[in-house]
């Protein structure tokens, strides 16, 4: 069973999919007049995240996410750059993309612009003037008018009355409602327009949501997604106007989830923090903090609150992540470093015996360990996708294989007492967790997340440690482990001796 809070009931409820096994989202996609910022990069980590989960638990997903390539900011900075607005859009869709890939968000299945859903959304504006919706002003502007529809204001639960009363609205005296707003706008010079029934124009911005999502999943679909800033206006208005030409009240998307805001340079923020904020901007690009951090870094960042919280960003957390990452690593490559030495034939071999539980070993400990958080892992993002949670759960996987490997390594485990397949399943399912998490999809290196320490006493009493288990490893005549040991050492750089007076090392 899957919960989400749904913003239009403003309670958590059951998912029931529309379709048996199927899934179908809609996400707000960005405005390319300028590189991804941070900001931006949360809801599309979250869905991504949310995605990769459904599919894991068995659904099909059908993911679609626009590009506002009309707009007035790409418009302004052509104009300003001398350039056309398809180029602004395609410069910014292509950095989208690349920052998008390194933080391994997968593709949707289709990403609509509305220089190319222009005839549906014509369609859809004309469907809304024939059904009495909206009405067409002498010099071409097409409005909505907000008053045709009792319930205009149920996503973000406020009264026509009460918007009006608050509200700074821009004031046209054509307009027969100041809240109503505008599905096309007739052309002005200097700027791309398209021919229409009410003349040459361009859409206003919510309606391309609505003849989007109708287009590539029909008149009713599971989620519609985006930052908790769309709820007013553009989410109320594509609710209000795909409802009404649609005529059911029902249509549309069933759920609504919105994902919190990233908060930068609060007053908790320490100096550096506030100098890497942009005096211009407030934000930085995702290229600019992929030039400090590696992409899973960041995405691991992203999920480690729920999606629904706001998120401080700064160099401390990200630092936090960095290190949090580098723990989970270690676990991942422990994990390889056993399937490798199964897979050399350095274990026993399966011997048919599938229920691990009742394997009477430590390797039987650390699989029972694993399934149990594994089911709790599904339990925490069945719980309205709560990554945070099932991120500790993963964490407390990754302490158990840390703990079982040094035992390993210690020669306190003797790889001819264990059934390798109980250890490839511990890594499946440490994988199977990453995978929803959408970590260790790329090479990351060493040294960006295991940090090396200037302190000699440090590494001293470490090398102490590692010689005392190679010197047990000797001691057990396990010299394959032995010389493993003297050979890692070797390739990280220290050299080890054997003398009469014990084993000694020096650094290459
Ligand atoms: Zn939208």
């Amino acid at each position: 069973m899957i919960k989400v809070f749904n913003t239009l009931s403003r309670s958590k409820e059951i998912f029931k999919p529309l379709k048996k096994g199927e899934v179908s989202i809609y996400c707000c996609g960005v405005t390319p007049y300028n590189a991804p910022h941070i900001g931006n990069a949360r809801p599309f980590v979250t869905w991504d995240m949310i995605r990769r989960f459904f599919a894991k638990s068995g659904y099909k997903v059908r993911y679609i996410q626009n590009f506002t390539d009309v707009d007035d900011k790409i418009i302004k900075t052509a104009n300003e750059q001398g350039v056309t607005w398809k180029d602004i859009a395609e410069k910014n869709i292509a950095i989208y993309f690349k920052s998008m890939d390194a933080l391994n968000v997968r593709r949707a299945d289709f990403y609509p612009k509305v220089s190319e859903t222009m005839d549906d959304i014509i369609k859809m504006i004309q469907t809304l003037v024939d059904k009495g919706f909206a009405y067409v002003l002498d010099n071409g502007d097409v409005f909505y008018s907000v008053e045709a529809n009792k319930a205009y204001g149920k996503l973000s639960g406020r009264k026509l009355s009460d918007m009006l009363a608050g509200a700074r609205v821009e004031v046209n005296e054509k307009k027969r409602n100041p809240m109503d707003f505008a599905l096309w706008k007739s052309a002005k010079p200097g700027e791309p327009s398209w021919e229409s029934p009410w003349g040459a124009g361009r859409p206003g911005w919510h309606i391309e949501c609505s003849a989007m999502s109708l287009k590539y999943l029909g008149e009713k679909f599971d989620f519609h997604g985006g930052g908790s800033d769309l709820i007013f206006p553009h989410h109320e208005n594509e609710i209000a106007q795909s409802q009404a030409a649609i005529g059911d009240e029902n249509s549309f998307a069933q759920y609504w989830l919105h994902n919190g805001f990233i908060t930068i340079g609060s007053e908790k923020a320490s100096k550096s923090d506030k100098a890497m904020v942009k005096a211009t901007k407030g934000f930085f690009t995702v290229e600019e903090v992929l030039a400090s951090y590696p992409g899973e870094v960041v995405r691991l960042f992203l999920l480690q609150t729920h999606y629904r919280n706001p998120l401080e960003f700064n160099r401390e957390r990200l630092d936090e992540a960095q290190n949090f990452y580098g723990k989970l690593a270690k676990a991942y490559w422990q994990l390889d470093e056993l399937a490798r030495l199964i897979h050399a034939g350095e274990f026993i071999k399966d011997t048919g015996e599938k229920n691990f539980a009742i394997t009477v070993s430590k390797a039987g400990g650390l699989v029972e360990e694993g399934e149990r958080l594994l089911s709790n892992f599904y339990a925490a993002m069945s719980d309205d996708f709560n990554s945070a949670l099932a991120i500790t759960h993963m964490f407390e996987l990754a302490k158990e294989v840390n703990g079982y490997y040094g035992e390993f390594i210690g020669g306190k485990i003797l790889p001819v007492t264990i059934d390798g397949d109980i250890i490839l399943r511990v890594r499946d399912i440490y994988l199977e967790m990453a995978e929803i998490l959408g970590i260790f999809e790329q090479p990351v290196p060493v040294e960006k997340v295991e940090k090396t320490s200037d302190e000699p006493e440090l590494v001293d009493s470490l090398m102490k440690i590692i010689l005392e288990l190679r010197q047990d490893a000797r001691a057990m005549k396990n010299w394959t482990l032995a010389d493993k040991i003297r050979d890692e050492l070797k390739a990280a750089g220290i050299v080890v001796e054997d003398t009469p007076q014990g084993a000694v090392w020096k650094k290459i």
